[in-house]
């Protein structure tokens, strides 16, 4: 474990190393408690770097037991090890030379999951963004490409298979009954792509026929006996493969591609080259262990890490302030291949949810920052929602500002311009520029600049001059270290929107740009006058949520419900919706607290009932409509003295609402809606079960929803229904007899697959309430929960405190104080998880002070604990600040 240095780490420090390492040949003889690595690594001196400069490589936590330069052995006066660092203090005269380091390492006892380590007797790695120095000793950053050949051996009966990055190019047996096999990979790459999988797999097999005719063999390789739960994501990766050679031109260009799926493991995924490894999580599906929310996962990002094989691999980050180079563009990729695979509109509106729900929270805390960071103590804490879900939001606004021929032209710009080098943000912002000839110099500061932008709207009509008005005003709120903000463009989609849904036309506009349907604000102030415009339209705004900001909206309530009834903007259309839940949620708030009751809620519930019912709308897309905003989106909206009980009554007593008012209409279509014929999970009957369980939902909550519930329960014919109907009895029927009996059923079916009690974990972690604590704390001792599983962990205590908002901030602290208990127990063995753990108290300045005094108190135990590593101080720190 690195403990904190304090170090920060700076944009502008960037330099090149002195050093370039060609080639690396690697060498492994695997054993569980002493792994022996040797590297031989060819190192070329950068031109005009003094002959006397030191050689200076990364290690973590690594023993050296033999160095030697041109096959002689360096004497100890020639060099300093410690192990987190190998100097060597005079380097050859000649510019290239070949350094030989052996090191042993103990894959067995790596319990952070970063480097060489074992999961389930296979060993695998990760190495983004710093875990190969802790495998050997290397310039460990990513502009230091090198062209790698990877030689394991292993004993057969352990390891009968042995992977690497690259193509097989060798393999044989060896003495003793051990084996060997030779990977090269003839592309350069940084050392994170690096990746080793040697154990006992099984295999499901497959090949692909690229563009220009050529054939990859693919492989996914699982634990033996699951290999049939793998035919969902090779299925994923054949069409992902198609369309980013449809979509953005690019073939892939190895004979090989593999996934490997583990069931330990930090992340979701990892793109190595040509050896994604997974989490088993987003590998393994079937429909009676697999829900819809599941499979769309798995498609998801089987397809991010393969599109990452251009957009990461072919081109790199030159440092890892420019993470959101790769990952921002291959979540927009990702992004745009499920949109296309699934419904746009969909898709779509799930998109913002999530950001809204993950990223603006980020960026309204103490832990804002901007897309491309300027500084950081630990890289680890900066594989955030902002660097991912914004900087995608970033490269689409690109997209919507140049239009798609010019946004494509930009793209092929890039793949032809910087194949086979490290990059920055400003190499990416440079093509769309060269492409299209505008100037993105202002755009720019989406990267550079934190905070979520807020766009205060009013507008007027003057039906004598037939001139319809938009003030517009922009500001962005201060953040960390930024307390002064530069204007932004902010691209606003709109609609005016007259009878019956129709766009209104207008002879001309002035104040702002305005193309294509996107009003171009720059300035602070508009005033955008449309003229022509005989009756006062209604104005719809951030159509497609073309930009990720927030808006203060002057609308009657009218023009709302106008809009939720006929904006063809099918975004702002769920979003005008969305919009009246959340203000009856607001005012169902004030209520709980002594204030009035909203005056529409009455019309809301009737139009709640008309879109359940609406047969021209998608089933998904009202399944989306008709799910409430989540307690924390109500929390955020509110901002200040947040009291998540409150919360919850107003929500209940809206959902009650709204099922009382329905009963018969929704009773009506979940009967319809019940599953005919075999199970699909293609997004079309995905949409239909999500809409009955929601429906499902509502129902619950009147007389005998529990025994309805139960019935949906014993009868469901696959895991989505079953989990729906688990987590109703759950957290609707907390306690019932229904409730405890479809608890321990689930539990004696699933208890040997860890994956589906995950589920079960989750589920009970999520039910609101101040008894939750308890039930947490017990369940740590169920013999299918472990402490070392990143997977159980996030199930159970991530669930509870980043989406339990009763249960965690329970108003006497006992929620915090066993959270910080907690994250200091998960620190022990894994940083890394526990930091992300850490993040869930990020916004308790919000709450209200009685909350806020006790979140800070664990935040504080937190922080005294002895020998905290660097990622856990780091993310402390900044939330205390
Ligand atoms: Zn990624």
């Amino acid at each position: 474990m690195r403990t904190d240095t304090g170090h920060v780490f700076k944009l502008e420090d960037y330099r090149p190393s002195d050093y370039l390492i060609l080639q690396t040949s690697l060498v492994f003889r695997l054993s569980p408690e002493a792994t022996r690595v040797i590297a031989t690594l060819t190192i070329e001196r950068r031109e005009g770097v003094a002959a006397s400069a030191p050689l200076v490589l990364d290690g973590d936590g690594l023993t050296l037991l033999g160095i030697a330069i041109d096959g002689r052995d360096l004497q100890p006066q020639d060099y300093a090890a410690t192990p987190d660092e190998l100097a060597v203090l005079k380097p050859p005269a000649a510019s290239r030379f070949e350094l030989v380091l052996e090191t042993e390492i103990a894959p067995a006892r790596n319990e952070a999951l970063m480097g060489l380590y074992r999961s389930s007797n296979v060993y695998c790695t990760q190495c983004e963004a710093e875990g190969f120095r802790r495998i050997t000793y290397f310039l460990d950053r990513p502009d230091i490409l090198s062209i790698y050949t990877v030689r394991i051996e292993a004993p057969h009966n352990e390891a009968p298979l042995l992977l690497s990055n690259g193509n097989p190019v060798d393999s044989g047996a060896l003495a003793d009954g051990w084996h060997y096999a030779v990977w090269h990979d003839p592309f350069p790459k940084p050392s994170y792509l690096f990746a080793l999988v040697a154990g006992a797999l099984g295999k499901v097999a497959d090949s692909f026929t690229t563009l220009s005719g050529r054939t990859v063999e693919l492989g996914i390789y699982v634990e033996p006996g699951k290999e049939r739960l793998a035919g969902y994501a090779m299925d994923a990766l054949k069409r992902s493969m198609k369309w980013d050679e449809e979509a953005f031109g690019r073939e892939y260009d190895l004979d090989v591609f593999n996934i490997v799926a583990v069931s330990d493991f930090n992340m979701g995924a990892m793109e190595n080259k040509g050896l994604n490894i997974f989490n088993d999580k987003y590998v393994l599906a079937d429909e009676e262990t697999a829900t819809d929310a599941d499979f769309a996962n798995i498609e998801a990002i089987i397809a991010h890490e393969y599109f990452h094989n251009w957009t990461g691999n072919r081109i790199t980050c030159r440092d890892w302030f420019q993470l959101c180079l790769k990952e921002g563009l291959t979540v927009y990729r990702d992004h745009e291949f499920s949109a296309d695979q699934r419904s746009r509109a969909v898709k779509r509106i799930a998109e913002v949810r999530t950001l809204r729900a993950h990223q603006f929270p980020e960026d309204q805390g103490p832990l804002a920052h901007p897309v491309r960071p300027r500084r950081y103590r630990e890289i680890n804490n900066f594989y955030t929602a902002t660097v991912y879900e914004k900087g995608s939001e970033v490269v689409r606004m690109i997209r919507t500002i140049l239009g798609a021929e010019a946004f494509r032209a930009g793209m092929d710009l890039y793949f032809e311009r910087h194949d086979g080098e490290a990059a920055t943000i400003e190499d990416f912002l440079k093509v769309f520029e060269d492409a299209s000839g505008r100037d993105l110099s202002q755009f720019a500061l989406w990267y550079h600049q934190a905070g979520t932008p807020n766009l205060t709207v009013s507008s007027s009509h003057n039906a004598r001059a037939k001139e319809f008005t938009l003030e517009i005003e922009q500001s962005v709120p201060p953040t960390p270290s930024e307390s002064r903000k530069r204007l932004m463009h902010i691209p606003l989609g709109f609609g005016l929107v007259g009878a019956g849904g129709k766009p209104v036309s207008y002879d001309d506009v002035e104040g702002a740009t305005v193309d294509n349907g996107v009003i171009h604000i720059r300035k602070r102030r508009h005033v955008v006058r449309f003229t022509g415009v005989a009756e006062r339209p209604a104005v719809s705004l951030n159509r497609g949520f073309s930009a990720p900001v927030t808006l203060s909206v002057e609308q009657k309530t009218d023009d709302q419900f106008f809009l939720a009834g006929h904006d063809s903007d099918s975004f702002s259309r769920w979003q005008a919706f969305n919009t009246l839940l959340t203000d009856a949620l607001i005012a169902a708030f004030r209520q709980v607290l002594g204030g009035k009751p909203p005056a529409f809620a009455q019309r809301l519930t009737e139009l709640a009932g008309r879109i359940a019912a609406d047969e021209t709308l998608e089933p998904a897309y009202r399944a989306l409509a008709l799910s409430l905003p989540g307690e924390a989106d109500i929390a955020r909206d509110i901002g200040k003295g947040i009291d998540p009980d409150a919360i919850l009554a107003a929500r209940e007593a809206l959902a009650l609402a709204i099922a009382r008012a329905n009963r018969e209409n929704f009773t009506g279509l979940y009967e319809r809606l019940a599953d005919k014929g075999p199970f699909s999970p293609d997004a079309a009957s995905a949409g239909r079960r999500a809409l009955r369980n929601i429906l499902l939902d509502y129902l619950a909550l009147l007389p005998e929803g529990a025994a309805l519930a139960a019935t949906h329960f014993r009868s469901a014919s696959n895991m989505t229904d079953r989990a729906a109907a688990l987590t109703v009895l759950a957290h609707r029927h907390a306690g019932s007899a229904e409730a405890q009996q479809a608890l321990a059923d689930f539990e004696a079916k699933y208890r040997n697959d860890a994956l589906v009690m995950d589920k079960w974990f989750q589920i009970q972690a999520g039910v609101p309430g101040s008894k939750t604590v308890e039930t947490v704390r017990a369940l740590t001792g169920h013999p299918a929960f472990s402490m070392a599983n990143p997977n159980r962990v996030r199930s159970l205590i991530g669930t509870f405190s980043s989406a339990n908002q009763t249960g965690f901030h329970r108003a006497d602290g006992e929620g915090y104080r066993f959270f910080a208990e907690t994250v200091l127990e998960v620190e022990k063995r894994n940083p890394q998880v526990a930091a992300r753990l850490a993040t869930a108290l990020r916004s308790w300045r919000s709450l209200e002070p009685g909350r806020q005094a006790k979140a800070r108190e664990a935040l504080l135990a937190i922080a005294a604990a002895q020998n905290l590593s660097a990622d856990l101080r780091d993310i402390v720190e900044r939330t205390l600040a």
